[in-house]
């Protein structure tokens, strides 16, 4: 040790009290580290100063030691300088980890990318006075189980249709207009004033108070929307080139390609437009008809449209996708949205504390990965799925993780 002091040319007192300073401050450093175990020392980077100032001290024992000690400085310096580029820091923390990760690979995660979810739409307009064909498009969905949403003209509901309604309470009644108006050429006033009245009428006539409206036409602008917002609407219908202020819900296919006469677009080319959707990022899937679709010759019902109608609805269902209203689908979104999501060590954690619904829900794999698990924290066996990525249900209370592999 005297050899090494007489070397370096400093004292004998003086080398051991920089031996004893330096491995104090080595004991201090570890105690930190190792009582914070949120802590990571980058044992790595500090091994290769240790080596970097070896191998100086070596190579240049003739020349200025001073030179030896500001290489070192630099080095431990440059390791927090250039921390955010390269992996030098030499103390860091969990925390900053779990920021960094979600941040580059996960920003700010919401439902939509953890799970797909998917749900299709039946929108049946122009409801009022065909009551014929509005009794069997229901029956057609009651058989199939699925909840139609009614685009009902205030103006034009008769007696048999307000009867029929009433005891339809599976189904959405929503606000079609007042007596079927272009909304696009009448002033804000003008429209709020029908929108009112259609509103007053269906709550008198069917006992509801619809919260879905659907323009004529697909004309509404933002003052329909504004309108119904102060009227207590939610959900609208085929807003574009506005602002819509409330859910606004595109029409992604019209089950007519001609209204008059009406003629129906291809069964098969309807079923494509489904497999399209699966395999889109699309959340909804929304077709339009109308009551008089299924009305043939003399007024009667035309059993092969109902019939094709029977099987368009028989093949989203056999997709397992979900049918539901207009009204319910907001619903299902202001549910989800109460879904709280948090990363920790790259796994999802699936909060469903504040949701009131179940929601059916298909796990997405991260690229590059080849199977996740969800784990409901009560059960006991995680459920694992593959690429085929198959539905799961998420119950409302409830937390899960999700895990890629
Ligand atoms: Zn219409």
């Amino acid at each position: 040790m005297k050899g090494i002091a007489e070397r370096y040319g400093i004292t004998h007192t003086r080398f051991v009290g920089i031996v004893c300073v330096s491995a104090l401050l080595l004991m201090l450093l570890y105690s930190v580290v190792s009582r914070q175990e949120r802590i990571v020392f980058n044992f790595l980077y500090a091994f290769f100063i240790v080596l970097v100032a070896a191998a100086l001290a070596f190579f240049l024992r003739d020349v200025a030691k001073a030179h030896v000690y500001a290489v070192c400085v630099l080095l431990f310096v440059s390791g927090f300088l250039v921390a955010e580029y390269d992996n030098t820091l030499l103390v860091r923390t969990r925390t900053m980890e779990e920021f960094r990760t979600v941040l580059g690979e996960v920003e700010y995660p919401t439902i939509n990318e953890v799970f797909s979810v998917k749900y299709a739409v039946l929108r049946n307009d122009d409801v009022g006075d065909h009551s014929l064909a509005t009794a069997a498009l229901l029956s057609c969905a009651d058989e199939a189980g699925v909840s139609i949403t009614l685009g009902v003209i205030p103006a034009r509901l008769d007696a048999e249709t307000a009867l029929l309604l009433s005891g339809a309470t599976r189904h959405e009644i929503a606000t079609h207009g007042y007596a079927h108006e272009h909304f696009n050429v009448l002033s804000f006033e003008e429209q709020y004033a029908l929108i009112d009245a259609g509103t007053a009428l269906i709550q008198r006539v069917l006992g509801v108070r619809p919260t879905t409206f659907i323009p004529p036409y697909d004309s509404g602008t933002a003052d329909t929307a504004l309108a119904c917002r102060l009227l207590g609407y939610d959900t609208i219908t085929d807003v574009r080139d506005h602002p819509s202020f409330l859910l606004n819900v595109i029409n992604s296919i019209y089950y007519e390609t001609c209204f008059d006469p009406p003629r129906h677009e291809d069964l098969d080319v309807l079923k494509r437009g489904i497999d399209d959707f699966l395999e889109s990022g699309e959340e909804v899937h929304v077709t339009i008809l109308h009551d008089w679709t299924v009305i043939g010759e003399g007024g009667a019902i035309d059993e092969e449209r109902l019939s094709a109608f029977r099987e368009y609805v028989g093949y989203i269902r056999s997709c397992g996708l979900e049918v539901v209203t207009l009204g319910e689908y907001h619903d299902r979104k202001e549910d989800l949205s109460r879904i709280d999501i948090d990363i920790h060590d790259g796994a999802f954690y699936i909060d469903t504390l504040h949701c009131t619904g179940s929601h059916a829900v298909n796990l997405l794999l991260q690229s590059g990965r080849s199977y996740g698990t969800i784990e409901a924290l009560m059960h006991e066996e995680p459920v694992r799925f593959d690429e085929s990525s198959p539905a799961y249900v998420l119950e409302p209370g409830m937390l899960y993780v999700v895990r890629y592999y």
